[in-house]
């Protein structure tokens, strides 16, 4: 770990060393700033609840942002690739398929977990001199003077003062940053949990992701390494429980019912894991020198696995101001610089979150003629290619102005 000796100035401190806090702090690495990742668990990945064993549905522009960062290479070995996405809604004969050839790039995206990112991420912080990785240490409270931010940090349980230019919140859902500034959140509770595992199956998975909606929630299965897949599993809040207390046994004759035989017979699974699910957004991305990014700024729903998509994509952005402003010798914890960063991430937030909420309600609609025209329009967008090609490029996360890392350039 780079520990603080003497020094307690940076030019950014970075709360939240998880998968977004951790991929800001490479992004701005190397540009002649000094960083401090503030982080409350120690490096340890297996103790580190963002690093955990959830797959990760990278896209193709994250996996484009990854490769600018030096960091896909390391990461290459445990990703498998998502060549087609099958959508399809369980008691109805519609389908729609994308396809990696038809958008003519190598796959749309690809599954990692969690924990395999954590263990590129974070060791490889420890290996440059500009980026200090504190932890564990928790931000206390925080003031916001004219010209600096100064923290109050616990660092390994003993107080210290640290200051910079800019703060940066990646401190996640329950965001402390956010929640001392007073930023409004508008919270929806789905009333849904997802239960996620891995699922192997007498079929193999060809590479395909299949997203299935079912009257209880969207099932999705994700082609993992060793044939494995990834399963995304929702159901509602009150059978949770039950649903968590099933036999392995049991809960495959489950999925079974609700995902069908496309896989073939499902055969075994590992350890199920709970999550509920919630929307939550902030109208405000920034404050004079604090910005919000990742988790901290929304929090979506895993339907379309664009939550950490959506995070790097602020991070390219938020970095890509930060070095320029820097470079033109400006003060970036300015409002004025700030206002870039969020001026050009609103519109993709408010359409992911658009997307994945109207997703998830359309598709839990009772009414026979709500389902009728959802089917016309999977079996639209499967015989449009028009509608594919749009749709394709928005799960490759490619939509809207894109930041220079996700069009595979560094920041120099
Ligand atoms: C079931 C499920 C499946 C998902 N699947 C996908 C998917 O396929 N694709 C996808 O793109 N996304 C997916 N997501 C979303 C993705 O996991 C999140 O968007 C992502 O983890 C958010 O990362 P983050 O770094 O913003 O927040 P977090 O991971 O919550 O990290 C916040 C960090 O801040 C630290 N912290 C908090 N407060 C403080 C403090 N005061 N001081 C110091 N440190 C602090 C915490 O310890 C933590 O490490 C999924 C989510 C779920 C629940």
């Amino acid at each position: 770990m780079n520990q603080l000796e003497n020094q307690n100035s940076y030019d950014v401190i970075i709360v939240g060393g998880g998968m977004v806090g951790a991929s800001l702090a490479h992004a701005l690495s190397g540009h002649g700033l000094s960083i401090a990742v503030i982080e409350s668990y120690s490096l340890n990945t297996t103790s580190q609840p963002s690093y955990d064993d959830r797959a990760i549905a990278l896209s193709y522009g994250s996996k484009r942002i990854l490769d600018a960062l030096g960091l896909w290479s390391k990461l290459a070995s445990s990703a498998e690739a998502i060549d087609k996405i099958h959508v399809s809604e369980q008691g109805q004969f519609g389908f729609a398929r994308l396809d990696h050839h038809e958008e003519g790039v190598e796959a749309l995206g690809y599954v990692v977990t969690a924990r395999d990112l954590g263990s590129v991420l974070l060791p490889t912080l420890t290996e440059v001199d500009d980026v200090s990785l504190l932890c564990p240490a928790t931000l206390e409270d925080f003031s916001l003077q004219d010209n600096k931010v100064t923290a109050n940090v616990l660092i390994a349980g003993k107080p210290s003062t640290l200051q910079a230019k800019l703060l940066v919140a990646a401190d996640g859902g329950q965001s402390s940053v956010r929640e001392q500034l007073g930023i409004k959140v508008s919270e929806s509770d789905y009333g849904q949990s997802a239960i996620v595992s891995n699922v192997s199956s007498q079929q193999p998975h060809n590479n395909i992701a299949y997203e299935r909606f079912t009257t209880t929630g969207p099932v999705a299965l994700l082609p993992m390494t060793e044939n494995r897949s990834a399963l995304v599993y929702t159901v509602k809040n009150e059978d949770q429980q039950a649903v968590m207390a099933l036999s392995d046994d049991e809960f495959l004759q489950q999925l079974q019912h609700r995902f069908g035989y496309r896989l073939g017979k499902f055969t075994r699974m590992g350890k199920r894991f709970v999550y509920e699910l919630k929307l939550k957004q902030v109208d405000e991305h920034i404050r004079h020198r604090v910005a919000l990014i990742g988790n901290a700024a929304h929090t979506v729903h895993p339907v379309a696995g664009q939550g950490f998509n959506l995070g790097i994509r602020d991070v390219a952005a938020l970095a890509e101001v930060i070095v320029e402003a820097d470079q033109r010798q400006a003060d970036i914890g300015q409002l004025s610089v700030l206002s870039e960063y969020e001026n050009w991430r609103k519109k993709d937030h408010r359409n992911v979150m658009t997307a994945t909420d109207s997703m998830v309600k359309l598709f839990e609609h009772p009414l026979a003629v709500v389902k009728m025209a959802r089917n016309a329009g999977i079996l639209a967008v499967d015989m449009l290619p028009g509608t594919r090609h749009l749709i394709s490029r928005f799960a490759m996360g490619l939509t809207g102005k894109q930041p220079k890392l996700s069009r595979g350039i560094t920041l120099d």
